[in-house]
């Protein structure tokens, strides 16, 4: 379904996916006026304590998903992982404006990766495989080291398999019967950026400021923007071609690498808001999550501008073990708890903003406070 008018509040919004990207949705949204129901298999979803509405339910339950449609003016999602015939469903009867077509080729790395090489934009060497056979031709064509990841269902890490020689591939137990793999040319990182932007349903574009994100362990540890580096023009350029190719409505995020010899790739894109732009909820006019709902209910998007240079810091388990009663002590550190009563090692808690006019110095105070041994 399309819609050609604007939604103004009270209307309401129903976000598929309560974990903390729907939290500060709904919060960005309950701020604008408008109302909130949230659909999320777990009791205890961030998302939960700020919504109006909350559906206890599986992503796999086309009748709870019906349920939230129908008490909804405007569906939207932070999980992209919705079988293919249920979202296709949903989007037929309901008004749901990032669509399924984006989000389903977006869920298979392959797919993702060959329709992002088909818009023009540069990936690194990658093939689909099934065996370790495939893997050695791979290797044969492009050596070690290489990357293999799981198609479907990663993040954070997961599901991927780092091999720096023939031995870590003959050591390596890679369960191909369970599951598609794609395999990957690991590449000599200089450094990693991210750009976000917002199409809004009228088909209006704005662009944040481009991100530099420092991973731990394959998981975000730090982003800094506006990135040290200039490749906003580019990484504009990259995002242009694959806007071209595929069809955008609401915030979403491409993940880049910088190789050593500055060349950029794209990694990954990510239909939904991002972990690397939560800067921009206090470093921004607007945050990533207004964008995300003017896009979405048709309003116009202003022009972005960032206020200050902005560091954010994810706050893992471990790292709230370590900081726990000190977060409040540090008066410049906007700090932000999602509310997740599990607290686990690599598992994203929270996160941490500061806005300043020296970052250098301000990663030095920061590495102290958190990597200090406890
Ligand atoms: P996820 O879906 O888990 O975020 P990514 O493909 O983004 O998976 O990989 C996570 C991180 O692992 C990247 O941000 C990067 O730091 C590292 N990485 C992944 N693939 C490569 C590669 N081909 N070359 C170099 N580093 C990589
Ligand atoms: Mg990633």
């Amino acid at each position: 379904m399309t819609l050609s008018k604007r939604l103004y509040p009270p209307a309401v919004i129903g976000i598929i996916g309560g974990g903390q990207l729907g939290k500060m949705l709904a919060q960005s949204a309950q701020r604008m006026g408008y109302k909130v129901a949230v659909l999320d298999p777990s009791e205890d979803a961030p998302a939960r304590s700020v919504c109006h509405t909350f559906i206890h339910a599986d992503f796999s339950d086309e009748d709870a998903l019906i349920r939230l449609s129908d008490m909804s003016d405007v569906v939207t999602y932070e999980f992209e992982n919705i079988d293919a015939h249920i979202l296709r469903n949903l989007v037929s009867d309901y008004y749901v404006p990032q669509g399924a077509e984006t989000v389903l080729t977006l869920q298979n790395r392959t797919a993702e990766k060959n329709a992002v090489k088909a818009s023009g934009a540069r990936v690194v060497p990658f093939e689909n495989i099934s065996s370790t056979d495939d893997i050695k031709a791979f290797a044969d064509k492009h050596s070690y080291p290489l990357i293999v990841k799981t198609t479907t269902g990663g993040y954070d890490g997961k599901g991927q398999y780092y091999l720096e020689t023939a031995e870590d591939l003959a050591d390596e137990n890679i369960p191909f019967s369970d599951t598609e793999f794609i395999v990957e040319k690991y590449i000599g990182l200089d450094r990693e950026v991210s750009l976000t932007a917002a199409r809004s349903a009228g088909g209006e574009i704005v662009y944040f400021p481009l991100q530099e994100n420092l991973h731990r362990d394959q998981v975000l540890y730090r982003t800094i923007a506006p990135a040290r580096v200039d490749y906003f023009e580019e990484a504009k350029a990259e995002a242009e071609k694959i806007m071209n190719a595929m069809l955008f409505v609401g915030v979403f995020t491409i993940e880049f690498f910088i190789d050593k010899n500055g060349e950029l790739y794209v990694n990954e894109i990510a239909p939904r808001p991002h972990n690397s732009a939560h800067y921009t909820i206090e470093a921004c006019n607007i945050s990533q999550f207004d964008a995300h709902i003017l896009s979405v209910t048709n309003q116009p998007l202003p022009e972005v501008y960032q206020h200050k240079d902005a560091i954010m810091m994810n706050l893992l388990g471990e790292d709230l073990d370590r900081l726990d009663l000190e977060l409040f002590d540090y008066s410049e550190w906007n700090v932000h708890l999602y509310g997740k009563s599990d607290r686990k090692p690599a598992r994203k808690m929270g996160h941490v903003t500061i806005l300043t006019d020296d970052i250098d110095a301000e990663i030095v105070k920061l590495k102290k406070n958190f990597e200090k041994e406890t």
